[in-house]
């Protein structure tokens, strides 16, 4: 690679954090000079993830924080996509939630009480899917599934012609200028960049199964008990995902794949034939929040990571707000800032 890249803005990573980024950029303002550096690695954890964004998760059924802000990011970035394409990649999905215990069932039966929970929750009755719930269920609204693959493909075809793409791996010999703003969005081995290297990352890897579903079951439902159901086309679906913090690596493991089988079998008494099992890493950070900003001592060195689990509900706002930053000065919101974790840089 080129060892002095003669840009504006040097963006390293091209999976959601880096890709979005990108597009939010150069729609703001096309005359900005930017090149986009990506090494194409074909585990990335954008090619493995299934896209699912659920508004009401973990055990405590707790709406994620700032959803209405990064839902309507997304749908922004949705729209603006298809206004230039044709084509969403946002798919509205109701969430069955299966109870795995009797304090999951409590927790709903609080929620679904509380008045800012009553858009997003309603009751489940075996009328609309007939599955095993033998602790009970609920139903999610306002979540889905995000087509990453088609939208990092459809905004790369397009960034291709806005500005120049290097298919190369970025090591530290590259230099830049304090002129130049570089943001360092390439996923979890950020963690041993020495500009990054003090910060909490925690990545975590996971395994998702692709199935052939029998030809008699058909769901316009993603399920969840933990373990996730993403019913797609083709009768295929998407059986995920695992996570696991201490084994980063790429094996594939029977132990996933059985955990992940059980879990379905357990909800729909179906054992489906599987296509493929893939494992990725996710890029998460210790308090499982983004991290957006810049370096504590060079201000033109950015970031955007900790994504972890949640790339497609992330990946839009974060975007946007680095874009807000750089151009317009504009804060990041303090609990997606990397200043949270300044203090740490001087350990
Ligand atoms: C099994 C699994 C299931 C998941 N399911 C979901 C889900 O259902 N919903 C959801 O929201 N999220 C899900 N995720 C999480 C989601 O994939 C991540 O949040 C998201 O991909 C993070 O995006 P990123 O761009 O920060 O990093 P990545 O996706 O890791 O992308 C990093 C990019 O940088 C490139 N790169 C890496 N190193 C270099 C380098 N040195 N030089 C140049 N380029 C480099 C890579 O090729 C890649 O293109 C899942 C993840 C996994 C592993």
């Amino acid at each position: 690679m080129e060892k002095e890249i003669n840009s504006d803005i040097i963006i390293v990573g091209g999976g959601i954090a880096g890709i979005l980024t990108a597009f939010s950029l150069l729609k703001y303002d096309p005359s900005i000079k930017l090149t986009l550096i990506d090494n194409q690695f074909h585990a990335a954890a954008w090619r493995i993830a299934a896209g699912i964004i659920n508004p009401v998760a973990g055990k405590r059924i707790v709406k994620t924080a700032n959803i209405d802000l990064l839902m309507s990011a997304l749908l922004d970035c949705n729209a603006a996509l298809h206004y230039q394409t044709g084509k969403h990649y946002f798919f509205s999905m109701p969430i069955v939630r299966v109870f795995r215990d009797q304090s999951e069932q409590l927790s709903w039966d609080k929620k679904i009480q509380k008045e800012d929970y009553h858009a997003w929750l309603s009751p489940y009755s075996q009328t609309l899917l007939p599955i095993h719930t033998p602790y009970g269920a609920g139903i999610i609204h306002g979540g889905g599934r995000l087509d990453i693959i088609g939208l990092i493909h459809d905004i790369k075809a397009w960034l291709s012609t806005q500005c120049t793409i290097l298919h190369n791996t970025f090591h530290q010999e590259i230099s830049f200028s304090s002129e130049q703003t570089i943001i360092m969005c390439y996923g979890w081995e950020m963690m041993y960049n020495p500009y990054w290297s003090w910060l909490p990352f925690a990545p975590f890897k996971g395994e998702v199964l692709t199935v052939k579903m029998p030809s008699d079951f058909s769901s316009t439902f993603i399920l969840n008990n933990g373990t996730y159901f993403l019913p797609l086309t083709n009768g295929t679906a998407r059986i995920g995902a695992t996570i696991e913090h201490d084994a980063l690596t790429y094996t594939p493991t029977q132990q996933a794949r059985e955990e992940l089988l059980s879990d379905f079998t357990a909800m729909t008494n179906i054992i489906p034939d599987v296509l493929a099992h893939h494992v990725g890493i996710r890029p998460g950070i210790e308090d499982r929040y983004p991290v957006i900003g810049s370096h504590p001592m060079h201000k033109n060195i950015m970031i955007v990571n900790g994504l972890g689990g949640r790339g497609a509900l992330y990946g839009a706002f974060c975007a946007q707000s680095i874009t807000d930053n750089i151009l317009h000065n504009n804060p990041i919101l303090p609990e997606y800032s990397v200043e949270r974790y300044y203090y740490r840089f001087a350990l």
